[in-house]
């Protein structure tokens, strides 16, 4: 019999249950769960997906995270660091799209060069207007846009030249005045992912001493998400799927730290390999064969969902971005980059599953190729513009209507 999503999962919602749903796998029960989590999404939050390019401002990185392909002792990574005039061309680009934001996101630094750099960042790009060339182009969009504009005419209008595009940082843990610091320069986002919130597999991913004494620590990831809180930011944090050492008990966990900590948002996705890191060296040592059922996983010593066969993972993502819409209906859930990697349309699924936030990059095309935090990185060949067509023309198949010049928050 086909359960009732939304009635197990109100109120003070039982571990075993989250557990149950994580773990069904029949396409009806399935189909179901992601028709209830995308109808909440609906009434809670609009028909509407939300735009935040991603600029990878930088590569270069301090910490030593095991599944990282970006980490500080991987030397064959080709280090680099955009230019400013880079940084606002590609905001330039995002606003003069009509993307109501952007995310600066990069490896972990927090000398005070970078810090300053950050903080005029924020500031040249709350400055930056539309140019008169988007304005100009503005007929052309509307025209291609205008039935969801007249269906749901809340969205701000593509022309409007008085925004000023939001801004979301995605640059590690830092002190209480540094993020006090970047709010007051204009950046109201945070994204921090916990990575997971059970602490013995948050430690064995980041080992402590992994360069330095204190590099690594759950108790300090902790209090960063919290000093982002008081900070005033909407913060975000968000978990890697299909660890090694990881149970379907962590994901519940997980889904549970959300509601406890009270985020704004979620930005959560498959564990990708990437051979020259420690975990990716594990992953294909031990994946001779693609495991479908993670039964098979038990007795191996790295847990159940490692290795997991991609549909698998995928499924279970969507399974968690599922969940937590029923548990949280009113936050804003990414459809992350990750998902794209084990399906063409594994973003687009997420958002029939729940998710409203999509990321299109909007990176240089010659930096994009070396901000590899995991392989098989989807688009490398796709400059800002091809990226916004393609997204555009599959969102229209889906009739996901996009919130153009719009911030997307939801508080
Ligand atoms: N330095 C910033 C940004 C890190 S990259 C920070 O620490 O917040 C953003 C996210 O990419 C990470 O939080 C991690 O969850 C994810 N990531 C890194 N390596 C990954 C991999 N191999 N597979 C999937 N996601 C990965």
């Amino acid at each position: 019999m086909l359960k009732n999503y939304s009635e197990i999962l109100r109120g003070e919602v039982r571990r075993s249950d989250i557990e149950r749903i994580l773990r069904i796998s029949g396409k009806e029960e399935l189909e179901k769960l992601y028709a209830g989590a995308y109808e909440l999404k609906l009434k809670h939050r609009g028909p509407h997906v939300y735009f935040r390019g991603l600029i990878e401002i930088s590569n270069i990185c301090m910490k030593d995270c095991l599944y990282c392909g970006i980490r500080r002792s991987n030397n064959k990574v080709l280090r680099y660091e955009l230019t400013d005039k880079q940084v606002l061309e590609e905001a330039q680009f995002a606003l003069d799209s009509g993307y109501g934001s952007v995310v600066l996101q990069g490896g972990e630094r927090s000398d005070k060069i970078f810090i300053g750099r950050i903080t005029r960042l924020i500031r040249e790009i709350k400055g930056l207007r539309k140019s008169q060339d988007a304005i100009n182009r503005k007929s052309d969009i509307t025209g291609e846009t205008k039935v969801v504009r007249n269906t749901f005419p809340s969205v701000a209008d593509y022309g409007n030249c008085d925004f000023s595009l939001g801004i979301t940082l995605s640059l590690g843990e830092q002190n209480t005045d540094v993020y006090r610091e970047w709010y007051d320069a204009g950046a109201r986002r945070y994204l921090l992912r916990i990575e997971s919130s059970n602490k013995a597999l948050y430690e064995k991913i980041h080992p402590a001493g992994m360069p330095d004494k204190d590099s690594h620590s759950y108790e300090k990831r902790i209090s960063a998400i919290n000093a982002l809180k008081k900070a005033g930011f909407l913060t975000g944090t968000g978990v890697m799927i299909g660890l090694p050492w990881q149970s379907y008990e962590d994901l519940v966990g997980d889904i549970l730290f959300f509601r406890k900590i009270g985020v704004d948002m979620v930005g959560m996705g498959p564990y990708i390999p990437h051979r020259d890191t420690p975990l990716g060296k594990l992953y294909y040592k031990l994946n001779s064969r693609h495991i479908a059922d993670p039964q098979e996983n038990c007795g191996h010593g790295y847990g159940e969902l490692f290795p997991l066969a991609n549909k698998q993972k995928l499924e279970l993502s969507l399974k968690m971005v599922a969940v937590l819409r029923y548990i949280m209906p009113h936050i804003n859930i990414a459809a992350t980059t990750a998902l794209q990697v084990l399906a063409p349309d594994g973003r687009e699924r997420a958002l029939l599953a729940g998710a409203n936030i999509i990321m299109p990059n909007v990176t240089d095309i010659s930096a994009k190729g070396n901000y590899n935090l995991y392989e098989g990185k989807p688009g490398l060949g796709d400059d800002a513009c091809a990226t916004k067509y393609i997204l555009e023309k599959n969102l229209e198949k889906l009739d996901i209507p996009i919130g153009w010049d719009t911030l997307g928050d939801w508080r």
